[in-house]
């Protein structure tokens, strides 16, 4: 198996998730003790949080692209980013490294052409609800058109993503609104619903939706796995 290096902590609620569901992904296909060999760089995610609240990109970038080079340095042969917000500042850390980042919207986007899906409902911080970054990229990409909700919603979301998920806490609440704006832009169209946050599958965990989830968390592991234990070969 490949190392592979995790750049988590944002937040370390989902990571545990990303944790978790690699090893179970390498004991199901390994079977036996065999578990996945990973390191992980967990930042302090209020001084990134409060770096994407100032709209200081370049100095989060530079942490992480920091970050990045010590997994390299220790062993990782390719790197996930367990976020999809910092996805805004993949070039910086693709441009620190000589390993590959797997990138989670292309996780997303091959589930998603998988599937058939031409258009998706997209949820998630309001970097990436509203920004270009990830948006693009699927529709570049993939060809998949991205609903996302009106403004009002958006800053729900948005608030329950960092002052709710983000601490450990999974309301009841939270999860009937998150639902009902699923139900909504399914009315507009939408065939499926990305949950374009890491934290958005905890909370919606058992949940009757309207619509297919596409959980980025599930999906980037999944692609994560796939080089672990897949035969494609480093790039030189
Ligand atoms: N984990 C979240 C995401 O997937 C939000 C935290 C962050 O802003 O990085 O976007």
């Amino acid at each position: 198996m490949r190392t592979l290096g995790v750049l988590g902590g944002m937040s370390w609620e989902s990571t545990v998730t990303y944790y978790q569901l690699l090893n179970r992904g390498v004991r199901e296909r390994l079977g036996g003790l065999h578990s996945a060999p990973l390191l992980l760089h967990s930042v302090d995610f209020a001084q990134i949080a409060a770096q994407q609240k100032a709209g200081e990109w370049h100095a989060a970038g530079q942490v992480l692209a920091e970050a990045a080079r010590g997994l390299q340095g220790a062993g990782a042969t390719a790197l996930l980013l367990a976020t999809n917000t910092m996805h805004k500042v993949a070039a910086a850390i693709e441009g620190a490294v000589d390993i590959p980042l797997l990138h989670i919207g292309d996780a997303v986007g091959q589930a998603l052409r998988e599937q058939g899906i031409e258009r998706a409902a997209l949820l998630g911080t309001r970097f990436t609800m509203q920004e270009d970054f990830y948006r693009e990229r699927l529709d570049r990409e993939f060809g998949i058109r991205v609903l996302v909700p009106g403004a009002g919603a958006m800053a729900e979301i948005d608030r329950v993503i960092f002052q709710e998920l983000c601490i450990g806490q999974f309301r009841p609440a939270a999860q009937a609104f998150y639902l009902d704006q699923l139900a909504l832009l399914k009315a507009q169209g939408a065939q499926a619903a990305i949950l374009g946050c890491t934290e958005i599958g905890l909370l919606l965990e058992g949940c009757d939706s309207p619509l297919p989830l596409v959980d980025s968390a599930e999906r980037h592991v999944a692609m994560g796995l796939e080089w672990m234990l897949g035969d494609s070969r480093p790039p030189v």
